[in-house]
């Protein structure tokens, strides 16, 4: 099966993109599924789901001490997110490069091409989520999507 614990040379790998509630209500998702299949990945599943405080909190727990955590959680939860399990070859590296730096308003300078340059506006709202390993990756997929050992994955959680 594809994309166990350990990836070998010319394996896909899976990462897990969110375009959070700026993007998805911005009317950017089009736009931003269009780079994402340009760019090589296969979108292997999807899911729009409203996060509550504590999936939020949950989510990013690692931030849980940083100041700018309640804030990023009240953003996180100020409207649907659109999730995704996407596939390709260095999926996560390739994911990271495709959204940009965290700080959108830098990207636009920097990274212009970036899809944070093109629908985020700052270091929080940023737009999309990217995971930042391969361990990762697999952990936050496994947050958002139950899948079976057959691979046939159902959503844990309420889709809208
Ligand atoms: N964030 C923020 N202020 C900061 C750093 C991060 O509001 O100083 C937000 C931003 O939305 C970012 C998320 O918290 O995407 C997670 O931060 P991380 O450092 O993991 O950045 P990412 O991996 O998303 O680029």
């Amino acid at each position: 099966r594809c994309c166990g614990s350990s990836k070998g040379i010319g394996e896909k790998e899976r990462t897990l993109g969110i375009i959070k509630p700026d993007g998805f209500s911005g009317n950017y998702t089009d736009r931003i599924k269009q780079m994402v299949v340009e760019y090589g990945f296969n979108i292997n599943r999807e899911m729009v789901i409203q996060l509550d405080e504590e999936l939020a909190a949950k989510f990013y727990a690692e931030h849980s001490s940083k100041s700018f955590f309640s804030s990023l959680i009240k953003y996180m939860t100020s409207g649907p997110v659109l999730v995704m399990i996407l596939e390709k070859e260095n999926a996560v590296a390739h994911w990271r490069d495709l959204i940009g730096p965290t700080d959108a308003g830098k990207a636009k300078l920097t990274h212009p091409q970036s899809i944070r340059a093109m629908c985020g506006v700052d270091l929080e709202k940023n737009c999309l989520h990217g995971s930042d390993s391969h361990q990762s990756a697999e952990r936050e997929i496994a947050f958002f999507f139950k899948e079976t050992p057959s691979d046939e994955a159902v959503e844990k959680h309420d889709e809208l």
